[in-house]
């Protein structure tokens, strides 16, 4: 018999399929604004019609966690967001928010909302997405993860006609989600005007956050920014 012994093998099992490493402005949610270091993950099993990093479906190049955590050292930044395509389809995802946390990070996960957050580490600001009828994935909501959320999440609901404003104000209510975390309501980009959706949201009065993708306003709609 010959090679190492099984526990002196490379763990194969730290590794991640990484389609991009990159240095901006958090364009969304709660930290929108701040210098931020976003981990995008290859690979999604939804397909949203509105999805903007399909580039990431497929591409991307196995990294270690701790090269990876290095690369996210190396910026500088105290915002790191660990994003796809779905970051959790990759089951080693898990271990790499944990070592961000670790690192001092503060971290925010931005997930598709399709699949089970209950192992992200507790640390981690989840940013979970509901898909609405007008992605064509809502029936990969998974209602389960709601009774996890804490006021440090948030859901995510992109917006893509007045149908799914309605359908998303009966979902929150369904739901009680204005409750449990925040609720950041977003026009889908080039399908509703902001302007349209803001004025929904004030003629409903509903106690949820608008939001635009600020990186979307300052480079446009580019990978890596
Ligand atoms: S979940 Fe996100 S990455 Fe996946 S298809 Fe939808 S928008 Fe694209």
């Amino acid at each position: 018999m010959n090679g190492a012994a099984v526990s002196d093998l490379p763990l194969k099992t730290e590794r991640l399929r990484i389609n991009e490493i990159f240095h901006s402005l958090q364009g969304e949610a709660d930290a929108v604004g701040f210098r931020t270091v976003f981990v995008r993950l290859t690979g999604c099993p939804l397909r949203c019609q509105y999805c903007d990093t399909e580039y990431a479906f497929h591409t991307g190049e196995w990294r270690d966690i701790e090269a990876v955590v290095a690369t996210v050292q190396s910026f500088g930044a105290k915002h790191v967001c660990v994003t796809g395509g779905e970051p959790l389809a990759q089951p080693n995802c898990l271990t790499l928010l944990t070592r961000l946390c670790d690192a001092g990070f503060d971290v925010s996960l931005e997930t598709s909302g399709a699949m089970d957050i209950a192992a992200v580490d507790g640390r981690v600001a989840r940013v979970v997405d509901v898909k609405t009828p007008g992605s064509r994935e809502a029936a990969r909501n998974r209602p389960q993860n709601f009774a996890m959320l804490t006021r440090r999440d948030q859901v995510k609901f992109v917006i893509c006609s007045r149908d799914d404003f309605d359908w998303s104000k009966a979902y929150l209510n369904e739901h009680g989600l204005t409750q449990r975390c925040q609720v950041l309501f977003s026009p889908s980009y080039a399908e509703v005007s902001p302007t349209a959706l803001a004025e929904w949201i004030l003629a409903d009065r509903l106690d949820v956050r608008f939001q635009l993708q600020l990186h979307k306003v300052l480079w446009g709609d580019v990978p890596g920014k």
